[in-house]
């Protein structure tokens, strides 16, 4: 699939929004991103896990892993698509873990994925964690870089589209500016997507 293919997918879904809102962070933006919107449909799911199945089909893989809950969803299908395990970290207290049972033995190659990658904090975490359990990162695939490639795991990592996140001070926003379209906050009673 090519690069426009999948944006066209991400917007016909309203997985990604064009128009003025305000983030969490309090600042403005063109637009609004939420992947869960895309992967809820299962031949979406499936084309876009394929990319990254596709990237990895010569890796030797033991196990592929995810940091709950966004990439659940993500790692799971890439697991299926090339027929290994598949286990998910967790936070508790605050600390990236392994529950539900889950186990990693010594010396297994693992493939981590993930659903958007901003900072990559959450993929950092669940690489440490598996170092810690004396296993091997065979690398990273990620939908949506949202740092339009900053973000450096340092193994073979792909992403299936990047984006670059585009915010603006409240103060200092040329949509706002402009005064042509309202600002809306994703969520909200009046957010109709
Ligand atoms: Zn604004």
């Amino acid at each position: 699939m090519e690069h426009s293919q999948i944006l066209e997918i991400f917007k016909k879904t309203n997985a990604l929004l064009e128009g003025h809102f305000l983030l969490t962070s309090g600042k403005h933006s063109n637009q609004y991103f939420q992947c869960a919107k895309v992967l809820q449909y299962p031949e979406h799911l499936q084309a876009i896990c394929k990319i990254i199945a596709g990237h990895f089909k010569n890796e030797y893989i033991d196990t592929v892993i995810s940091p709950a809950i966004g990439g659940i969803v993500v790692g799971q299908e890439v697991a299926r698509q090339l027929n290994k395990r598949f286990i998910f970290a967790e936070r508790q207290d605050g600390k990236m873990s392994l529950r539900r049972g889950f186990t990693i033995s010594p010396n297994e190659n693992i493939l981590v994925c993930e659903d958007v990658v901003t900072t990559g904090g959450s993929v950092f975490e669940v690489i440490d964690l598996v170092k810690e359990n004396n296993s091997n990162i065979v690398g990273v695939g990620m939908i949506v870089d949202r740092s339009n490639g900053k973000v450096n795991f340092g193994v073979n990592q792909i992403s299936t589209l990047a984006l670059e996140v585009i915010t603006y001070e409240k103060d200092n926003c040329p949509l706002c500016n402009e005064g042509k379209i309202e600002l809306v906050k994703p969520g909200s009673r009046n957010f109709k997507k």
